[in-house]
């Protein structure tokens, strides 16, 4: 399994637009961070999970020419904006299956509403398959993914554990019994906003003491803020198995 970091900014991304802060001014290419998301690759299949506003610049800069679906973790735009931009794939492949809860995609047919309809489309508007998907494993591709329920602040948000890899974002409460679903990891990926407390994110402290509850072999940061600091910086405070990712990354399990 190959898992690339599509993105591995917060919602503004890094730089943000018209900021003046050392971070968002570094010429290290590893501090300029894409809107959050991962592609996952085994076997003939790829699948990215979420969907943001850079989406269409992480296709390309992947160089991914087929995707097998889209799988969210909830609805916020720096997860979901890019979805007009799966025309090129429905171009070639057909309607896309997006795998989502319901309440994701709820709000996905009032954004994209000349998407869902079920009416006659402007030409060119690209199709989907909706798959629903409640706290018990589903099947994508040859295997089953596992969704590890948790809170962003109040809004429930799901991670996805793909055989010994996991990525979490966006999580800020996880009850035990979801924790209980991440034992024997290989890979852990979790969202690390900044050291500062946050009222949705785990910030750095509170990632690392989720990582050394789950005892992955290894993990990685992500949904990663300008204010977390520079990105060697960083690295060097943390602990041997634990890595800041970073836009490009490639990793294989
Ligand atoms: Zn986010
Ligand atoms: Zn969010």
């Amino acid at each position: 399994m190959r898992i690339t970091f599509l993105g591995t900014g917060t919602s503004q991304g890094i730089p943000i637009i018209g900021s003046k802060h050392p971070v968002c001014l570094s010429d290290n290419s590893k501090d300029k961070r894409l809107r959050v998301s991962v592609l996952i690759e085994w076997d003939d299949y790829a699948f990215v999970v979420d969907c943001g506003p850079d989406f269409r610049q992480q296709m390309l800069r992947a160089k991914v020419s087929k995707i097998d679906g889209i799988i969210f973790t909830h609805e916020h735009a720096d997860h979901t904006m890019g979805l007009d931009d799966i025309r090129p794939f429905f171009f070639r492949q057909g309607d896309i299956p997006l795998y989502a809860h319901k309440r994701v995609f709820a709000a996905l047919e009032k954004r994209f509403d000349y998407i869902f309809t079920t009416g006659k489309k402007y030409p060119g508007v690209p199709s989907v398959t909706k798959q629903e998907i409640i706290n018990s494993p589903f099947r994508v591709g040859n295997i089953d993914v596992t969704p590890i329920d948790g809170l962003h602040y109040k809004l429930q948000v799901f991670g996805f554990r793909f055989k010994d890899f996991a990525y979490l974002t966006d999580m800020k409460t996880i009850e035990d019994e979801e924790i209980e679903k991440l034992r024997g990891l290989d890979v852990l990926v979790v969202n690390a906003l900044r050291e500062e407390p946050h009222i949705s994110h785990f910030n750095l402290e509170e990632a690392l003491e989720f990582i050394s509850r789950v005892k992955p072999k290894r993990a990685y940061l992500t949904h990663i803020s300008h204010l977390l600091g520079f990105h060697e910086d960083v690295q060097q405070k943390l602990p041997d198995n634990v890595f800041l990712a970073y836009d490009n990354l490639q990793i294989t399990i």
